[in-house]
């Protein structure tokens, strides 16, 4: 059975990079019917912490990226590290290393010196020293000396590595605490994980892991290295291209369906398919179709995509996601006599890229807003005022719905010579406020016979 995981350090927001690790190894994992595990890798103490742990949960909640086992921590797994190790020290295939921080650092200024790569000399490999009292060791793999490494990546192709360019990683720190490529190992292993979807910025550690996998007589994984995401300048992504964490997303009023879209497509692609479903994407992903090289983040397709779900997406669906943007914008919208928020953003959704917008859109149908003296000006003409007037009063009597606002309208303005945008415009100003809506007739039909007369008469003294 194919399993997959996510194994993010909680040393920060789930950023999108990391949701797009995180997409491909669950898509991976659903497309065969297997396994998506969640593991956290916590054991960085200093900067882990438990809200950036919150963070990843409730991103790949969000996304819809949901996993069948986990989330596990590195940090409730150290008896099982130290059982490992234990077990390598034994058969020979590690060994305690003494070697303080400031010899090492003095080793690596002399190799430097010499023109060298830094790289442990191996001075307790095979070592007859005492150790020194009160010095807690290390554990190192005893990494062979010759040799190569190879392996297969699904991305990458085949990728070698000579042993003489690896040094004996450490496993165990001296605080008993393992280093990534330990913990990753060991619990790739004891997860049974077959395929370790990751960025390939980790492309390097393979061969380190695959070493400590060899020395337990372990059977290795299949790797496929993701491309790194590359800003619009080329550059990796970072906070300076703008919002990078999932959760931005969210808080700027993304849907989570587009953003899954946006990462699938970005590095990945299945013909010229640029909108499809999670459940297409299932169907279709496969890791040889990845891109080999890095995909550019375009914050304005992302926008685009996002406008393009917001049409789709079902408008009492979206008017839950409205409502926190209208409250936070003083709009209480669930007042009795306020227009039905699913109508509103029903005639709004097509305008919008974000929720953020379509809230922004919608504030006038829960609260008057005040036209600008200028606005007033240009279209509350001394002509229109009568023919508004008159409008006041056979609204007050038409049936309340779209057509036959529109038909009352547009017969006040013949009546008096006008072409209907001379009293469409007045009209807009007076009771939205702005002179940008959707057809007058359509949100005067939303907004209710009551609030448009009450906003009119106000408008009119
Ligand atoms: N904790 C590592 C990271 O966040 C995981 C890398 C891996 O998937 O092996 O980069």
């Amino acid at each position: 059975m194919i399993r997959t995981r996510f194994a993010p350090s909680p040393t920060g927001y789930l950023h999108i990079g990391g949701a797009r690790t995180a997409l491909f190894s669950w898509a991976y994992a659903r497309k065969h019917g297997g396994k998506f595990v969640l593991r956290i890798e916590d054991t960085d103490l200093e900067r882990s912490t438990a809200q950036s742990t919150q963070a990843i949960l409730d991103s790949m909640a969000w996304l819809g990226l949901d996993y069948d086992e986990g989330p596990f921590y590195q940090m409730q797994r150290l008896a099982r590290y130290h059982e490992v190790a234990e077990q390598l020290l034994r058969s020979d295939k590690a060994y305690y290393c003494y070697a303080s921080k400031e010899e090492l650092d003095a080793m690596r200024e002399q190799q430097r010196a010499a023109g060298l790569k830094p790289r442990y000399d191996g001075r307790w490999r095979d070592s007859r020293q005492t150790p020194p009292a009160g010095v807690k060791p290390v554990v190192r793999l005893k990494s062979p000396q010759e040799g190569e490494v190879t392996f297969s990546d699904l991305v990458k192709g085949d990728i070698t590595v000579a042993n003489s360019e690896l040094d004996d990683l450490v496993l165990l720190r001296a605080d008993g605490v393992p280093t990534y490529n330990f913990g990753v190992m060991i619990d790739d292993l004891d997860m049974n994980i077959t395929h370790v979807i990751r960025g390939d910025d980790h492309v390097n550690n393979t061969p380190r892991q695959i070493n400590i996998l060899k020395a337990l007589g372990a059977p290795l994984p299949q790797y496929a290295h993701v491309p790194m995401i590359l800003g619009p300048d080329g550059e990796r992504l970072s906070k300076r291209h703008g919002a990078v964490s999932v959760m931005q997303y969210r808080e700027d009023g993304y849907l989570p369906e587009a953003l899954i879209n946006y990462l699938a497509r970005l590095g990945w692609s299945h013909g010229d398919e640029e909108i499809f479903s999670r459940e297409q994407l299932v169907e279709w992903f496969d890791l040889s179709s990845i891109n080999r090289s890095p995909g550019k983040f375009n914050p304005e397709k992302l926008q685009w995509l996002n406008q393009q779900y917001l049409k789709m997406a079902d408008s009492a669906r979206l008017a839950e996601l409205v409502a926190p943007f209208l409250e936070e914008n003083g709009c209480n919208t669930s007042a009795p006599g306020l227009p039905d928020l699913p109508n509103v953003v029903n005639l709004l959704k097509e305008r919008a890229t974000t929720v953020a917008e379509l809230a922004d859109a919608a504030v006038y149908f829960f609260r008057p807003l005040e036209p600008a003296q200028e606005l007033k000006a240009q279209h509350f003409t001394p002509e229109a005022r009568p023919v508004i007037l008159e409008l006041r009063e056979k609204f007050a009597a038409v049936e309340w719905e779209s057509h036959a606002i529109h038909d009352a309208i547009k017969a006040a303005a013949s009546a008096s010579g006008m072409k209907m945008p001379k009293i469409a415009m007045p009209l807009r100003v007076m009771v939205t406020g702005t002179a940008q809506t959707p057809s007058i007739n359509a949100v005067l039909e939303v907004l209710g016979r009551e609030e448009t007369l009450k906003r009119m008469d106000d408008q009119l003294t």
